[in-house]
């Protein structure tokens, strides 16, 4: 099984969409791992978006990602990565289909409600990033998965 890093952004929480990304993700098949509302500061977002630091849209992302509370998630699945990736749609909402949560909900790239991890390799790295020191996600990841 693969784990993926899903988190709603700062403006998918304002416009209240966990509820609904939640469900698109449960009823896909993922099985929740791990969830928490939290605060992200300027270091931790400057570090999840390591990759982009040189890009000229960078200081604009830090300050979206730290505007407000995010909702951090684990989802676990076959091809959990991929999977999520084609739930949430393209990055840019403007090429973003209908159906997907991206084509739904959202209209501009620097307002893009939701963030998906783009390997299994950054999954890990952005679960340990976000969950690392929670004893609540220790728990969650050593006992056995819900089922349904
Ligand atoms: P994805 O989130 O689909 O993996 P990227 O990793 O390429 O996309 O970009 C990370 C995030 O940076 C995007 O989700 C979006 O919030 C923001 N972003 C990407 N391109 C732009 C841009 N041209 N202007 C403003 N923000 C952008
Ligand atoms: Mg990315």
């Amino acid at each position: 099984m693969e784990r993926t890093f899903v988190m709603v952004k700062p403006d998918g929480v304002r416009n209240g969409l966990i509820g609904d990304i939640v469900s698109r993700f449960e009823k896909k098949g993922f099985t929740l791992r791990g969830i928490k509302l939290m605060h992200i500061d300027r270091p931790l977002a400057e570090r999840h978006y390591g990759e982009h630091r040189e890009k000229p849209f960078f200081g604009e992302l830090v300050d979206y990602l730290t505007s407000g509370e995010v909702c951090a998630m684990v989802w676990e699945g076959k091809h959990a990565v991929a999977n999520a990736r084609s739930l949430i749609g393209k990055t840019n909402p403007v090429e973003a289909v209908p159906g997907t949560i991206r084509g739904d909900f959202a209209m501009d790239v620097a307002s893009n409600v939701v963030h998906g991890s783009d390997s299994p390799e950054n999954a890990e790295r952005e679960i340990s990033l976000f969950f690392g020191d929670s004893a609540a996600a220790v728990y969650l990841f050593t006992s056995p998965p819900l089922t349904h």
